[in-house]
């Protein structure tokens, strides 16, 4: 781990040259999202990084609101994705911005480079510029229009501004290089023709920057010098870099790009998410079965345990998946000393002991965290009735069970010594009632005569118990089948939600807030549900249970 703090990441790498030599004596970097959508752990990602090098470097971070396409965006995502960015802890201060407010100096652009020669009106269809366009193997077919003069072109996209011509009429096209290996120098469309409502700036536009043109040009007006975006933006960077130096910025930014952040089991891309949302497949774009910020906070993920997970996978070039296993691991090892581990039992069978008092309750002191003292203690009801998990207590065991059996002595945690006696169970077999008695010498959970017991397990006193439903989770694909089924339908684990409506937890749970997250000793880490919890019916998540086979290397 050591090392690993140590050793910078090639974007590091890429900054500490850029200051050494001069070429920047600052770093700014921004997060742009499309308010198309909510954001998801590959997001966190991208923001972590961004807003971790401006402060790493002392630097600025911006957030921008990538909203340049009118067709897909909302502004219910926009307080979404800033909801979730204050929650991730990305502070962009007074630094929020939207591209549609820069559409003026685009436009204005868009005319430098026509009076420069470099872009030009062209009226051929969609289709035939895809045809003009050539393959990989072969070279483009330039434009008819191509050599329009120079005032010609200008008032022809003013008229596209003016609103004379229909949408796919006419586009204003960069004038590049139809011969150029990289497709995306083939003369690409930078502005287009789109009769549309804008979320922001209504219909004060009818033409539209395309996002090679605009990103760019975003990027140069904040004066961000690192534009840090992924890999399928590798083939557009001689693009950027052609937007800029045309536009003659004088400290053009730089673009960089990183791999995308996959996990294995689940569902990142928003285009699968929204599909899930809209066919009603999970509870919206917070599912705690999704990794959405929204989801992923809901669920119990805190901040630092994204921190930690995306700290983990490192910055990298190449893409690969990350096992959904370790994001566990890190909100295990955060939660693990923060949180009181406290009793819950999820399947309940009544433990009845016999020689206790009948109506008696007394108050038994628990340390709230036996790994952290700071979390001080609590005092835990306990009488004669008791709620025990079903699968603590069998009739006829295997050999190696060390639980609550006919004849045996368990520890009821935190409390007492007990000898199971006996049980009383229906007709078909199913056990209702455990009959046992306790030794009162053992209070607190240990014998003076210094007699062991194999098993301990956790209980809820009956009279006191709060009623509530917890909700196990599972991955929401099985990815060893395949994400995908042959059709294109995402491969759908049956399985993913579990209700268990019957449990019950300690009564110092009642005052437990939406988020509120504990350990529910031997069943996992839990939090309470954002949505559906109330003091009448409380609901508890399960973030993850408690063991792993996940290991750090
Ligand atoms: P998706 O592919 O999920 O639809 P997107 O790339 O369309 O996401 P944008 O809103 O355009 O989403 O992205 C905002 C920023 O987040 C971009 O800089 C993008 O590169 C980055 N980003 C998106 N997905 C990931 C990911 N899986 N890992 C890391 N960064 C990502
Ligand atoms: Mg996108």
């Amino acid at each position: 781990m050591e090392n690993e703090t140590v050793s910078k990441n090639f974007i590091e790498n890429i900054i500490d040259k850029d200051l050494a030599e001069g070429v920047y004596d600052t770093v700014h970097t921004r997060f742009p999202p499309e308010p198309n959508g909510y954001l998801h752990i590959g997001h966190a990602k991208s923001i972590l990084l961004n807003y971790g090098l401006a402060q790493e470097y002392n630097g600025k971070f911006n957030m921008r609101f990538d909203d340049t396409n009118p067709t897909k965006e909302k502004s219910e995502f926009v307080e979404s994705i800033k909801a979730d960015i204050k929650w991730l802890g990305a502070d962009w201060e007074d630094r929020l911005f939207f591209a549609s407010d820069y559409f003026g100096q685009m436009y204005e652009a868009a005319v430098k480079l026509i009076q420069k020669g470099k872009a030009y009106v062209c009226d051929l269809t969609a289709d035939q510029i895809r045809e003009y366009r050539g393959t990989l193997t072969e070279p483009g077919k330039e434009s008819p229009y191509r050599n329009r003069s120079v005032e010609e072109n200008l008032q022809l996209f003013e008229e596209m501004k003016e609103g004379k011509y229909a949408d796919g009429e006419k586009v204003l096209r960069a004038k590049i290089d139809m011969a150029s290996p990289n497709m995306n120098m083939r003369d690409p469309v930078i502005y287009r023709v789109a009769h549309m409502t804008h979320h922001r700036t209504g219909d004060t536009w009818c033409i539209y920057p395309m996002y090679d043109f605009a990103h760019p040009i975003e990027d140069a007006i904040e004066g961000i010098t690192h534009s840090i975006c992924t890999l399928e933006f590798e083939d557009h960077r001689p693009l950027y870099d052609w937007v800029v130096k045309e536009l003659e910025y004088p400290q053009p930014p730089k673009q960089i790009e990183f791999a995308k952040l996959y996990l294995t089991n689940v569902v990142t891309g928003k285009r699968y998410i929204k599909k899930l949302v809209e066919e009603g497949i999970v509870d919206g774009w917070d599912d705690p079965r999704l990794v959405s910020i929204a989801a992923l906070r809901r669920r119990g993920f805190t901040p630092e345990s994204i921190k930690m997970f995306v700290e983990l996978c490192g910055v990298s070039k190449a893409n690969s998946s990350v096992d959904y296993a370790m994001l566990e691991y890190c909100i295990r090892e955060d939660l693990k000393l923060k949180r009181p581990r406290l009793m819950a039992v999820l399947d309940p069978i009544k433990l009845v002991i016999d020689n206790y008092p009948e109506g008696e309750v007394e108050y038994l002191e628990a340390p709230n965290n036996m790994e952290n003292e700071k979390l001080g203690t609590r005092k835990i009801p306990f009488g004669r009735e008791l709620y025990i998990e079903r699968e603590d207590f069998m009739v006829d065991p295997p050999k190696k069970y060390k639980r609550m059996f006919p004849g045996t002595e368990v520890r009821l945690m935190n409390a007492y010594f007990v000898t199971c006696t006996g049980y009383e169970a229906d007709e078909d077999g199913t056990v209702r009632v455990v009959h046992c008695t306790y030794d009162p010498a053992t209070k607190g959970g240990n014998a003076p005569d210094g007699r062991k017991v194999k098993g301990t397990i956790h209980w809820v006193a009956v009279p006191t118990a709060e009623k509530a439903e917890c909700r196990l989770y599972e991955n929401i694909v099985d990815e060893e089948k395949g994400k995908l089924n042959a059709d294109g339908t995402l491969n759908l684990n049956p399985n993913s939600l579990t209700v268990l409506p019957d449990c019950y937890v300690e009564p110092s749970l009642k005052t437990a807030k939406a988020y509120d997250s504990f350990q529910f000793m031997r069943n996992g880490y839990f939090c309470v549900d954002c949505k559906d919890s109330t003091e009448e019916h409380p609901v508890f998540n399960r973030i993850v249970s408690l063991k792993s086979s996940f290991k750090l290397k």
